[in-house]
């Protein structure tokens, strides 16, 4: 998005680039009740964060705001009530889940379970990690509130509902006819809509979120994706109102000013732009539709999918403590297109930085201006006279400009940096090919031509390479001593020539190669570690540990974090603290089968003895007991 943005401004268009945080929704509301805090904490925490890192890469925006803006909410709210006043949105008696300890409904995040269709266990109200399937909570087995464990009942509650399927046609439509929609975002929306849509529950029993603005919508709140991304018009509102124009957001949001709406997004929310944003644009009416979606694929590190639980990601913070934003850019454009999955090597971005953005186009720029420096006093030669050769390099950098800006038009950003890079190649070669360096000695007037046109390649750089890697195209203003900055200045700027006895700057390598100790160095400090080699035990050494089948026949509560339980192994009962406290109740433990190691070293733990240890599972804070798959006689070994 943001190449896209600079782009466009540098043609002179009119562009606003608005990006906020989404703040609302149940993974916030019950981070916020794990950890403490109000959900508006979490959100302040990590807005701070998301914004430092994309604007330490360099995203230009217009505003980065957030949904739980008072305007967002304002425009939210008109959003709905003009869609339920043109009868698009109704009311409806939906079952929900309740949970009848915390006495409140449970949506979405607020209940996990085990997923009807794959059995996974840990599959949330609203989604199931494990198979990917959307959910709903009252399809949940063994449902349980993440509060307090208890498990939820089935209760009334009223509901609004969003018409969605009264827009199957408009919509099908609208998504075959576009021809600027990229076919993996067009296919993916084409066919659910030809699958027929249901009508849309857009809204939650809780707190946290956009309140219900009619009659009967106390301790409601709409549903997250129907006001995120309501948030795309109010950040205009808010970044219009920054700037003084109250009124200038219409510009572009109006249907009337046929303003290009483009989306940036991730392929998981294709459904929510594609589908959902359409239809209730058209519902509303007063808005422009996008113009198109842009959806791009996931990044893998080191082959292996990034996840924050398990510590394998690499921060943007940490990257910008030791790396310019720049290469990292480079890199993305280069090794994740925007039509398929893409990975983050280490080795690879290595390579690509010094192969390409060093080898390449640094030490094309270099070698250039340093002999400019070196024959010429740091001015632009004055040509006597230009071969056919010389007139037809000068003449692809005019090719390159047109070339770079049609593919960046398309969004095909990997093809204009390619172009870029080809620019930088032929360059190399140019000046291989006419070698300066000994042509000085022999025909100065050569070597003047030679470097008249090598520089009229570097100009045309720092333009062209502006919208991909906007720090460097500013180094390189610098160093050519061009007027203005390489935001300001026009795209065709690229085709214009510095003329003779115009002076450089000081000359200073654009990049410098990343030495093998030194990537090594930030290679150990950037990547996360691999995971501890696992210790090996031999048979003999398991078999030492004596895992038998015992059945929990008293529970007795042992503070907050533990639960003192008695076990029964056969004949023998043993006492047992397990630090399970708040994770299961008492009825939940009663007469179950656990898996026990009998003859652990007996410790005392809260001032009780505890005789064997219980076998559990353990993931982010989750405990989850290892029960026999069926009931065995107790005492039972487990081999
Ligand atoms: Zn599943
Ligand atoms: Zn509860």
């Amino acid at each position: 998005a943001d190449i896209y943005y600079r782009y466009l401004r540098k043609r002179g268009e009119d562009a606003v680039f608005i990006c906020a945080t989404d703040e609302h929704g149940t993974p916030i509301a019950v981070r916020a009740e794990r950890e403490g805090v109000t959900p508006k904490e979490i959100a302040d925490r990590y807005h701070v964060l998301i914004k430092d890192d994309l604007e330490g890469v360099g995203c230009a925006f217009s505003i980065f705001s957030r949904t739980t803006h008072p305007i967002h909410y304002e425009t939210t709210r008109a959003f709905f009530l003009k869609l339920y006043e043109k009868g698009f949105i109704y009311e409806k008696e939906v079952e929900q889940l309740k949970c009848p300890r915390c006495d409140r409904f449970l949506p979405d995040r607020y209940v996990e379970g085990t997923c009807p269709y794959c059995g996974y266990e840990g599959a949330r109200g609203d989604s199931c990690d494990y198979c990917g399937r959307y959910l709903r909570p009252t399809e949940l087995r063994n449902p349980r509130c993440i509060v307090c464990g208890e498990r939820p009942v089935i209760a009334k509650s009223k509901h609004w509902f969003f018409k969605l399927s009264a827009f199957q046609e408009e919509l099908l439509k609208w998504l075959s006819r576009n021809e600027k929609l990229p076919v993996n975002v067009k296919n993916y929306a084409l066919k659910w809509a030809s699958e027929g849509l249901k009508d849309w529950d857009i809204t939650r029993d809780m707190e946290w979120g956009v309140p219900i603005p009619v009659e009967g919508g106390e301790g409601k709140v709409i549903y997250v994706w129907f006001d995120a991304p309501i948030g795309y018009i109010s950040a205009t509102k808010v970044w219009a109102e920054q700037i003084g124009e109250k009124e200038r957001w219409r510009k572009y949001w109006g249907k009337e000013g046929g303003a290009r709406i483009v989306h940036f997004i991730g392929k998981d929310i294709i459904y929510h732009h594609a589908i959902f944003w359409p239809a209730m644009l058209m519902a509303e009416g007063s808005f422009g539709l996008p113009y198109t979606i842009i959806a791009g694929e996931y990044l893998t590190l080191e082959g292996r999918k990034m996840s924050k639980s398990r510590g394998w990601v690499i921060s943007v913070a940490d990257y910008l403590k030791l790396l310019e934003p720049d290469p990292l850019r480079y890199y993305l454009v280069m090794a994740a297109p925007l039509d398929r999955d893409a990975d983050f090597s280490w080795e690879e971005f290595v390579r690509r930085y010094n192969d390409e953005l060093v080898d390449i186009l640094s030490n094309f720029i270099h070698r250039t201006l340093t002999l400019l420096t070196r024959y010429f006093n740091g001015k632009v030669p004055k040509p006597p006279h230009l071969t056919e050769k010389d007139l037809e390099v000068l003449s692809s950098i005019k090719a390159a400009v047109d070339k770079v800006a049609e593919n960046l038009e398309n969004f095909k950003f990997r093809d204009g940096l390619l172009e870029v890079m080809k620019l930088a190649h032929l360059g190399n070669k140019y000046l291989n090919d006419t070698a300066p360096w000994s042509a000085i000695k022999s025909s100065p007037e050569r070597a003047a031509a030679s470097l008249y046109v090598a520089v009229q390649i570097v100009r045309a750089l720092a333009d062209l390479i502006y919208p991909f890697m906007p720090f460097s195209a500013k180094r390189l203003y610098k160093m050519l001593k061009l007027k203005g900055e390489p935001e300001n200045t026009p795209w065709e700027a690229a085709k214009e020539k510095l003329p003779p006895e115009h002076e450089l700057g000081e000359v200073k390598p654009l990049f410098k190669k990343l030495k093998s100790e030194e990537g090594e160095k930030i290679r150990r400090s950037l990547l996360p570690r691999e995971e501890r080699q696992m210790a090996q035990v031999s048979l003999e050494e398991f078999y030492k540990a004596e895992l038998r089948v015992g059945r929990i026949v008293e529970v007795k509560e042992l503070g907050r974090e533990h639960l003192h339980l008695v076990i029964k192994l056969g004949e023998v009962e043993r006492s047992c603290v397990a630090r399970i406290g708040g994770k299961y109740t008492r009825e939940q433990l009663l007469g179950r089968q656990v898996v026990v190691v009998a003859n652990i070293k007996p410790a005392t733990i809260r001032g009780v003895r505890s005789e064997v240890m219980l076998l559990a599972a353990v993931h982010d804070g989750e405990v989850v007991l290892i029960v026999p798959e069926r009931e065995v006689p107790e005492g039972s070994l487990v081999r």
